[in-house]
């Protein structure tokens, strides 16, 4: 049996600059290694990133327990997982930090991996009972809210989503093409426009919702028939950020109560055929979502982040209160590859689709690629900057070394 010899963490940054946990797991001759990306609109019932004195003091206890975990399988994914749990002692790893629990669990998954001599993908296949296909990827192109200025966008991500493509690699270049020709747009439009860019790469301007929506639209539309591929829209609305508690607040127009917003939701994705909503409410009106659900096609992809979290007790409340069909997957949301893989199984087991998701501090780390083939009909991990495309092209990479089909989503 192999084991696990030794553990290092250290402290490196994300593509914000910010502080963030990198960790190594060792045996005698392989060595896994996974970084953890950070959130900037945080979902209330999220697994805590870092304790409140931060990286440091993550570091420190892990190396201070690391005898935990020394000698141990790495392939015994629970064992590692509880003993991490066990470790921190709260329901939210808010005393090791929710993305120290997560690059451990996965890192000790990489190891495992690699042991075995088989690709991270198949491991998580293996890990997860599921069959690999390649997901769509859905790219981030106008961004707003919590990932720019005070005069973006109030939505905080305009999306495309290529659903009828030939390959993983068009799907992606595609989408990369529709974020040139909306810089080629907004150029046009001002004069003036600066180039600048969100968190996720998506760019920034002084947008209203169907402005931004009407610009999506004309250049997918351009890419569409260059590259004979049906590309689709999507936003997330990441709603929380937007509630005060009892309205939604635009600084663009009146502030909106539930209904409204709900009304608004709908004619959005009417005008615009939008096949992906992501938070349109904030993440405790599991009602809220579902009244949503029921008033548009079915077809549409209703997607619950800070709904759910990653949280099997919040995924089983959407599914009795028939709140959305799609779960974004957030490793570092929940803490453990174990609990993510419960997530995704149980989310499965109801029909829902997964989409599997960066955040908007990233690292170059390509793990979610591997979750993504493994698991999901959708990543979404932007359209560009290197932290993005380091997801992209692992995901080329696979297509190419591998006889896996794209996922049968296509619509
Ligand atoms: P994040 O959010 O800033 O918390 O990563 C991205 C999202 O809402 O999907
Ligand atoms: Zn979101």
């Amino acid at each position: 049996m192999t084991k696990i010899k030794d553990i290092h963490s250290r402290k490196t940054i994300n593509s914000r600059g910010e502080p963030t946990i990198e960790i190594e797991v060792k045996s005698k001759r392989e060595l896994g290694r996974v970084s953890s990306p950070s959130g900037a609109s945080v979902g209330k019932f999220e697994a805590t990133a870092f304790p409140k004195e931060g990286v440091d003091s993550t570091i420190k206890t892990i190396r201070d327990n690391k005898n935990e975990f020394v000698g141990l399988d790495p392939s015994n994914q629970q064992k590692i997982d509880q003993k991490l749990k066990k470790l921190d002692g709260t329901d939210n790893f808010s005393k090791l930090g929710g993305n120290g629990a997560i690059a451990l669990s996965m890192a000790t998954s990489k190891l495992a991996a690699k042991t075995k001599q088989i690709p991270y993908y198949e491991y998580l296949t293996e890990l997860a009972d599921t069959e690999p296909s390649l997901p769509l990827p859905l790219g981030n192109m106008i961004e707003g809210g919590e990932h720019a200025g005070k005069g973006a966008t109030e939505i905080q991500e305009f999306l495309t989503l290529p659903t009828k493509v030939e390959s993983e690699k068009q799907a992606i270049i595609s989408n990369a093409e529709v974020h040139h020709q909306i810089k080629k747009i907004l150029e046009e439009k001002n004069k003036s426009f600066s180039g600048g860019k969100g968190d996720e790469g998506g760019w920034v301007e002084s947008l209203k919702t169907r402005e931004a929506l009407d610009i999506l639209k004309k250049s997918t539309e351009k890419i569409e028939k260059r590259k004979n591929a049906k590309i689709r829209l999507g936003i997330d609305v990441a709603a929380s950020e937007m509630w005060n508690g009892k309205n939604y607040e635009y600084r663009r127009s009146e502030n909106k109560e539930t209904n409204q917003q709900i009304r608004f939701m709908k004619k959005l994705v009417e005008e615009y055929n939008i096949k992906y909503l992501e938070d349109p409410l904030q993440e405790e009106d599991f009602e809220g979502f579902s009244k949503i659900k029921d008033k548009i096609n079915k077809d549409v992809l209703i997607c619950g982040d800070d709904l759910f979290v990653t949280n099997q007790n919040r995924i089983q409340e959407g599914i009795n209160k028939k709140s959305a069909n799609t779960v974004l997957i957030k490793p570092n949301q929940i803490g453990t590859l174990t609990d993510t893989i419960e997530a995704i199984k149980l989310a499965k087991e109801n029909n829902y689709k997964i989409t599997v998701s960066h955040r908007s501090g990233e690292t170059t780390d390509t793990s979610i690629a591997h979750l993504a083939v493994a698991t999901s009909e959708i990543i979404k991990c932007g359209a560009v900057n290197g932290e993005r495309t380091a997801k992209l092209n692992e995901l080329i990479r696979i297509e190419e070394k591998s006889n896996i089909g794209l996922t049968n989503l296509q619509t």
